[in-house]
């Protein structure tokens, strides 16, 4: 028979479990379709209901910096800024002025490789439908992809374009800054263990509870094969390829990295994959050196002390950062 005794050493058993092994530690995940591409968290939370709450509160964070951020939304602040900067200078949010900022430094640390006025003619291609500008309407617009077209107001919050025509695109920097929002939303809730990834970008918190976690980069010419698995503690990842949006036309692949010196696709690149502490920098990065190309891009790289890359070139050969051999050699 129950007695309040027994009752005492169940609670008593009850709070030592709760107290030493919690009751429904686990990996809590979600996936969702924003920002055109696949939004996976990942995390280990001791509380389950805490847990989905915490993935579903980096889905509503994707889900505003798309609505804000989107060429394809009409009301997004970025559309509303094309639409109006070559005739006025236009009031901005705080966050979308700092990310023009943050554009802007990649620019300038590229020596122009990384241009959000790539859009200037980028916006002329559908990849989906096959549809590319043809030559005339991409030598006529090709002086208007230039940074240096962005005119930036701090004191008002402003920005305002030098010439009517002119777009920019935070494609090649919005996933990588939303996957930081989302890492630092799960810092605030003291979540220890997690991945986020959108798309090609992906960034770590803590580890795998004891062990790497590890992140593939695709083979480009092969959707089912890995070219490589990397073990990532604690970085960010971003993975820029020509196989990701692209159409063919008589033997020429039409993708979706744009080079803002010829207006056209970029290089002979088949993917480059950048590691470092940040996903909005690992994003700008893999842009801007697959644009830069080999050479150039990795002389980049070796430069930079917090970033390290894997290149895959046009014949499908692997080439690995100084980072890659140091570690290798100790
Ligand atoms: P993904 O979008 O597949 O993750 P990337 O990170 O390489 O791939 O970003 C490519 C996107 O970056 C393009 O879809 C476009 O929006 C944008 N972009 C293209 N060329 C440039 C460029 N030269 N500078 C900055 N952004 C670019
Ligand atoms: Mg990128």
């Amino acid at each position: 028979m129950w007695s309040i005794h027994n009752h005492l050493l169940l609670l008593i058993a009850v709070t030592c479990c709760a107290l030493f092994q919690p009751l429904h530690a686990a990996w809590i995940s979600g996936e969702e379709a924003i920002m055109g591409t696949k939004v996976s968290v990942q995390l280990w939370h001791q509380d389950k209901s805490q847990g989905e709450a915490a993935v579903q509160a980096v889905m509503e964070e994707f889900r505003r910096l798309d609505k804000k951020l989107s060429p394809y939304i009409e009301h997004s602040e970025l559309a509303l800024v094309n639409r109006m900067a070559a005739s006025e200078p236009v009031v901005i949010s705080e966050e979308f002025y700092r990310l023009l900022e943050t554009s802007h430094v990649y620019s300038e640390l590229t020596k122009g490789a990384f241009d959000i006025t790539f859009a200037s003619i980028g916006h002329r291609y559908d990849y989906r439908k096959g549809v590319k500008p043809s030559d005339s309407t991409i030598d006529t617009a090709l002086p208007l992809i230039d940074y240096r077209n962005i005119r930036l107001a701090a004191a008002n919050r402003t920005v305002s374009f030098e010439k009517p025509g002119v777009r920019i695109d935070l494609g090649g920097i919005a996933k990588g800054y939303a996957v930081d929002r989302g890492i630092e939303l799960l810092q605030q809730r003291g979540i220890g263990h997690a991945l986020i990834s959108a798309g090609g970008d992906s960034r770590l918190l803590g580890d795998h509870r004891g062990r790497p976690w590890h992140i593939g980069i695709q083979a480009p010419r092969d959707k089912e094969r890995m070219a490589a698995m990397l073990p990532l503690v604690d970085n960010a990842i971003s993975t820029s390829g020509d196989y990701e949006r692209f159409f063919e036309r008589d033997g020429v692949r039409y993708h979706h990295i744009i080079s803002p010196k010829t207006g056209r696709s970029a290089g002979t690149l088949q993917s480059v994959t950048i590691i470092g502490p940040n996903a909005t920098r690992t994003d700008a990065l893999s842009t801007s050196v697959f644009v830069l190309g080999a050479e150039k891009g990795m002389a980049l790289v070796n430069r930079l002390e917090d970033i390290d890359a894997v290149i895959i070139d046009e014949d499908g050969e692997m080439i690995t950062s100084d980072g890659f051999t140091d570690a290798g050699s100790q």
